[in-house]
């Protein structure tokens, strides 16, 4: 089944709104096996919504709009579906009841306007809103099944979750999955998932954003995609932090560390606090995030985090040896067994004569210390360096502080092993 959205409002077309509801209905609807076709944007008149039906009815099998069923005289829907379908509207007596009863409950005055909620295109079905006051609508034109939907997101959502999608799901549903990958560029995961790609009957599609990639693979069946699956995780290792979008990295990193009963601190600069925050965003951090100390000002490096001053005057702020020094002082001050910390340029000038995005991350934990720099790749003009650089520089920090304890982890496997092999001899 191939079918086109149609989201109505003007806020959507100048910007004051994000069409979340495109998005929303595109991810449901390709999960449930429907192949979304076009997605259109139009303002609030009835040439434009009609024109848009019309043109959306001659290409595909069916539409789903969404917006212009509100109370105020700029909600035009469904004037423009009962116009098109040669009938009038029909305001149906239980919505009605429903909508005066409300305004009673509030004790607000009843505008005559609010009533258009209730009213129908002759012939069409009223679809029940579980959250909300304006019902859907379901009817037929040219043939083609047509569902108008409110555009305020939850009743939109609750109203496609209960009629729409379980009418057009598919039993062939395309099977699904998504793997999250942190610190390895899409050109560097589309290389090595090349024979993935190549598999009969699957797609690869790449999801970027900041130093951290998903990869969405979709197979024609649940047994291709098994296969699929196993093949990619064989091909990217430890770049692959979870399957799903669910988890974030922050919290698989902090899932690694509660099974080891392990705990962090972090020390920050050109975060500014972004990675305190991310590792706090999860339910349930508490177990294993200690604090962090924000450090912005270099003398507060030595004081709050005993970084060397010798090692501060001749380096600078930004230098690998600071980030493990500073990593090591959270850790020790602020009690937790392993200490993350980050310094860099963040721009838009340069520091100490180093430029914009250099950034050194040090870890440390116990088995011992390590600094990482990372490569990182900005826009070529500059624009949005300042944010994307502390953005990415998060995404690098939690990354190395999973591969860190993932590669100690290995380690003690293979002592256990090996001391396994001793207990054989
Ligand atoms: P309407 O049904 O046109 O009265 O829309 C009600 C409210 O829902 C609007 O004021 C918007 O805030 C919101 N809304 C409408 N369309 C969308 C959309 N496509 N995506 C996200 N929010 C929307
Ligand atoms: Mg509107």
């Amino acid at each position: 089944m191939r079918v086109e959205l149609l989201t109505v409002g003007d806020e959507l077309l100048i910007g004051d709104t994000l069409n979340t509801n495109g998005a929303w209905m595109g991810q449901e609807l390709t999960r449930a096996g429907v192949e979304v076709v076009r997605s259109t944007v139009v303002g609030d008149t009835l040439k434009a919504i009609g024109e848009a039906v019309t043109a959306a009815l001659d290409r595909a099998d069916g539409l789903i709009i969404t917006g212009g069923l509100g109370p105020t005289y700029d909600d035009l829907t469904r004037d423009a579906l009962a116009y098109l379908a040669g009938v009038k509207l029909v305001r149906d007596p239980v919505t009605e009841a429903a909508i005066r009863e409300r305004s009673m409950k509030y004790g607000v005055r009843l505008r005559e306007s609010a009533l258009r909620m209730a009213d129908l295109p002759e012939g069409s079905a009223k679809l029940p809103n579980p959250v909300g006051t304006a019902p859907g609508i379901r009817m037929e034109l040219a043939g083609r099944p047509v569902f108008a939907l409110p555009g305020v997101p939850h009743e939109m959502r609750a109203i496609m979750t209960e009629t729409v999608l379980p009418e057009w799901r598919t039993p062939a549903a395309p099977a699904v999955l998504t793997l999250r990958t942190a610190g390895v560029w899409e050109t560097v995961l589309a290389g090595r998932l090349a024979p993935v790609e190549r598999m009969e009957g699957v797609s690869l599609a790449y999801l970027p954003s900041p130093a951290n990639v998903d990869v969405r693979i979709t197979a024609d069946s649940p047994g291709t995609l098994d296969a699929a699956v196993a093949k990619a995780r064989g091909l990217l290792g430890q770049a692959v932090y979870a399957e799903g979008r669910v988890t974030s990295l922050a919290a698989a990193v902090l899932d690694l560390l509660r099974e080891r009963g392990e705990t962090v601190a972090v020390a920050e600069s050109l975060t500014g606090g972004l990675l305190g925050a991310e590792l706090t965003a999860p339910a349930g951090s508490s177990a294993v995030f200690r604090g962090g100390v924000t450090a912005y000002a270099t003398p507060l490096k030595a004081a709050l985090l005993g970084v060397p001053e010798d090692l501060l005057a001749e380096r600078g702020a930004v230098d690998p040896d600071v980030a493990v020094a500073m990593a090591e002082g959270a850790r020790d001050r602020l009690g937790a067994t392993r200490g993350l910390a980050v310094t860099g340029v963040a721009g838009p000038d340069p520091q100490d004569g180093k430029p914009v995005g250099t950034v050194h991350i040090g870890v440390c934990g116990p088995e011992g210390s390590r600094s990482f720099t990372p490569t990182l790749t900005l826009p070529r003009d500059g624009s949005r360096a300042r944010s994307l650089v502390r953005d990415m520089t998060v995404v690098h920090a939690l990354d190395l502080l999973r591969h860190e304890v993932l590669r100690v982890a290995m380690i003690r496997e293979w002592e256990q092993d090996q001391e396994g092999l001793e207990g054989l001899r």
